[in-house]
């Protein structure tokens, strides 16, 4: 009820945060990001709810108006004669779990008539954890429809590597926390040789390497030399209303 009033008052907003394609330093996509104006007066960082809609399974609700509004702007842009990015949207694992999910999902990006190869879904490790066989099913239906799907948060779980032979990917987010340690003096070494280990494995996979949370040039510097192809994070910018990045990112 508390949600469904916050959706009417239209105090749901979806930001954007650009990817970087590093080797070219270009744009090449965007995450959608989802906040919260409280009330008109305060603006709510995920963390601060979606626990909470994921405990009573709203979260669902969330992702849809997330998905919906992302379609709307791609349609829009398309419209325009705009420059499309594939823009990715994260699914909590109540999403997957709802039946006809495929279905949904689907009819929701063709009711705007937006190229499948434009959405990516981002899923996180975490999500894998229970009723893996059939998320596993539940991906590789969304990929036969031309959707791309992307590990999130890629090596902050128990079963990263397990997860990898088994998860049809286009994408690999790797963890803010490994591209923190390129800065710590002590980790350095070794904090490189994982990552290149990672990015190659990743390549040979045919699977797409993102560095989450890149703030400052030294990161990028390091993963360019490591051959990661895509950055996202302060580094180049925060995300921001879409308007905002139409102004900065659209031609
Ligand atoms: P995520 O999907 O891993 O998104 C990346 C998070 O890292 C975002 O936090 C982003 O603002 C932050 N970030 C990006 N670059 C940097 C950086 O350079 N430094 C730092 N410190 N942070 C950076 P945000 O927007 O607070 O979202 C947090 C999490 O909430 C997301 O993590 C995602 O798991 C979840 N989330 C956000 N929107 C949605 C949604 O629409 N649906 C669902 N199910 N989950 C969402
Ligand atoms: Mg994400
Ligand atoms: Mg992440």
């Amino acid at each position: 009820a508390y949600l469904g009033a916050a959706i009417r008052a239209n105090e749901f907003l979806v930001y954007l945060q650009p990817k970087i394609d590093i080797q070219n330093e270009c744009v090449c996509g965007a995450e959608a990001l989802i906040r919260w104006n409280y009330k008109h007066r305060e603006l709510l960082a995920p963390f601060r709810f979606i626990p909470y809609f994921e405990a009573d399974g709203s979260i669902v609700k969330i992702d849809e108006l997330v998905l919906h509004r992302v379609c709307a702007k791609l349609k829009e842009w398309k419209d325009n004669g705009q420059s499309l990015y594939p823009i990715s949207v994260n699914l909590s694992r109540k999403h997957l779990e709802q039946p006809q999910i495929v279905s949904r999902l689907t009819g929701i990006v063709d009711s705007y008539g937006v190229d499948h190869g434009l959405i990516e879904f981002e899923l996180t490790e975490s999500t894998m954890a229970e009723n893996q066989r059939y998320l596993i099913f539940v991906m590789n239906e969304l990929r036969k429809r031309g959707f791309r799907i992307s590990m999130d948060d890629f090596g902050t779980g128990y079963s990263s590597f397990a997860l990898l032979n088994e998860m049809p990917l286009d994408t690999l987010k790797i963890d803010k926390s490994f591209v923190d340690m390129i800065l710590e003096e002590n980790d350095a070494n070794k904090i490189l040789i994982i990552l290149r280990h990672i990015i190659s494995m990743a390549r040979e996979m045919g699977v797409n390497c993102v560095a989450e949370g890149t703030e400052e040039y030294k990161q990028v510097l390091a993963l360019r030399e490591l051959g990661c192809e895509i950055a996202q994070g302060y580094y180049y910018s925060k995300p921001i209303p879409v308007k905002e990045f139409e102004e900065k990112y659209l031609k």
